[in-house]
């Protein structure tokens, strides 16, 4: 039996839709990171696989028993314009399998070298961006938010152009699929009308089953995905996450996060945070994200027209719309669900204690993590480290003397509010100078260790542990004040 029971059904069912193409073989590929605990929530029979065979499967040297590589065609609005061929120009399908769960997952490389895709790229991916995807995904994904992970990285042992010589690797990316906004802009830009019926018929299947008997399929895979979004982007927002390029071709079907470029966790509390390099306008601002969120589900709401109403796709108008209006509620809903549970309330429609609260970090520009994880203390009788957040503490204690008499009311021990905040407001995030630092020591010394203790760390974020002290801290300010990401690429 093969170590990994593949079962291709995108390759198989969707031929139009990709290109069988072969990952570049690397010179000297060394296994850098294997996410054993993914690994076995996959199925994957790799205990017994020696270290240099895992490094040669997940690098592209020797393709494991099954794999089916394809590069996947999409389209996609890149800060606003749209290009209508983007597609994997430095990915590939490997397959898909089944995990433990019962649920269908893609393998994919990153960095595997050109494809029909690739246009002026090199199709190569470096070390550090690739340990930045790594990171982000595991951090997001303890903290309990929908993602893609990566299960390996591997070195290249070659090197990749880009300012400067930088050492080259593989991701092996995890998915609950790959399929974009931008897959349906593909066909629906070339009115390839068969192969997006195909491609959403696909998705449903796949992703959103109960819309197949629903009155319109179509606009019922709008609404899932609109409700799959509105969650992630409000989760998102609690955890102060900035992706940092929403693209069309970066948003997910399935409603994971994907394609980690130039993201960040933020400090200071401030809505206008932007970190990418290239986000000149701030169109991916922190405080952007969901309305950004929003104008990409439009762009999906434009290609799936010609579906909804076969006959004429202008009369879907109306209901596609509707379905689109609908996601700020939404949105809003799970955003104050979430975010009064971070308080330790009942959630309540209607402005209230969360925005004040917001009002007040954002004034004073607050560590976002560290005050919301200080409540848990102050609730508990402490409020000395919360109050060290703040330069003016007035504001502050009026504002608690207000959520200390709702919690009152509430009914709740200190002790039960304590738990329960500890739980839903983390302490670990991966600060931007530690992961630089990881970055760097894997990058430069070819030093693992700092990422794999910052993975350690973030593996577990809501559980206070001796001796990580220095992993809850913010950046030194002067190191922040011109901080900038880049994209992977
Ligand atoms: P990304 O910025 O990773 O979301 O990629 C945007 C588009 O550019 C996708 O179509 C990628 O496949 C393509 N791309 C990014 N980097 C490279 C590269 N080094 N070589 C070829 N294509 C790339
Ligand atoms: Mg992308």
């Amino acid at each position: 039996m093969p170590a990994i029971a593949f079962d291709n059904s995108y390759a198989r069912e969707l031929p139009q839709h990709a290109t069988p193409w072969q990952p570049a073989v690397p010179r000297a590929p060394s296994l850098l990171y294997w996410n054993a605990p993914l690994a076995a929530s996959l199925g994957l029979e790799a205990s017994a696989v020696a270290t240099e065979t895992l490094a040669a499967w997940f690098s592209g040297a020797e393709l494991p028993e099954g794999a089916e590589p394809v590069a996947q065609a999409y389209a996609g609005h890149q800060f606003g314009g749209f290009s209508p061929s983007l597609g994997d120009g430095r990915a590939l399908l490997l397959g898909e399998v089944i995990d433990r769960a019962g649920q269908r997952r893609d393998l994919a490389f990153k960095g595997s070298g050109r494809t029909p895709f690739s246009r002026r790229g090199d199709g190569k991916a470096a070390v550090g961006p690739m340990l930045r995807e790594l990171i982000i995904g595991e951090a997001l994904h303890a903290l309990g938010i929908p993602t893609t992970r990566a299960l390996a990285v591997v070195a290249t042992g070659e090197e990749v152009y880009r300012d400067t010589t930088l050492p080259g690797a593989v991701l092996t990316r995890v998915a609950a699929s790959h399929i974009r906004v931008g897959t349906f802009q593909y066909f629906a830009a070339r009115g390839e009308l068969e192969q997006l019926k195909a491609l959403a018929d696909y998705t449903i299947a796949r992703h959103y089953p109960a819309a197949a008997a629903a009155a319109n399929p179509y606009l019922a895979l709008l609404q899932g995905v609109c409700t799959a979004q509105a969650r992630l982007i409000a989760q998102w927002m609690h955890a102060g996450f900035i992706h940092g390029v929403m693209n069309t071709d970066n948003m997910t079907l399935s409603g994971e996060s994907i394609d980690f470029g130039p993201c960040a966790f933020m400090d200071g509390y401030n809505p206008d945070t932007v970190f990418s390099s290239i986000d000149s306008q701030g169109r991916y601002a922190y405080g952007n994200q969901p309305w950004i969120a929003q104008w990409n589900l439009a762009r999906l709401a434009e290609a799936l027209l010609p579906l909804i109403a076969p006959d004429d796709p202008a009369s879907a108008v109306p209901a596609a719309t509707e379905v689109l209006e609908g996601f700020a509620g939404q949105y809003l809903q799970q955003w104050r669900e979430l975010g009064y549970r971070k308080l330790g309330l009942p959630a309540h429609d209607g402005p209230g204690l969360l925005e004040d609260w917001l009002a007040l970090l954002a004034a004073q520009a607050a560590d976002h993590t560290l005050a919301w994880r200080y409540l848990a203390a102050a609730a508990a009788g402490d409020g000395s480290r919360l109050a060290a957040q703040f330069a003016d503490p007035q504001p502050l204690a009026d504002w608690l003397g207000q959520w200390r008499a709702q919690l009152a009311a509430s009914g709740a021990t200190p002790q039960q509010t304590a738990a329960a905040l500890c739980a839903a407001n983390p302490l670990y995030i991966p600060r931007n100078h530690l992961v630089e630092e990881a970055l760097a020591a894997a990058s430069e010394r070819g030093d693992m260790a700092p990422a794999l203790q910052l993975l350690a760390v973030l593996a577990e974020p809501f559980t206070e542990r001796d001796g990580l002290a220095r992993y809850t801290q913010p950046a030194p300010a002067a190191l922040m004040a011109d901080y900038r990401t880049f994209c992977g690429t």
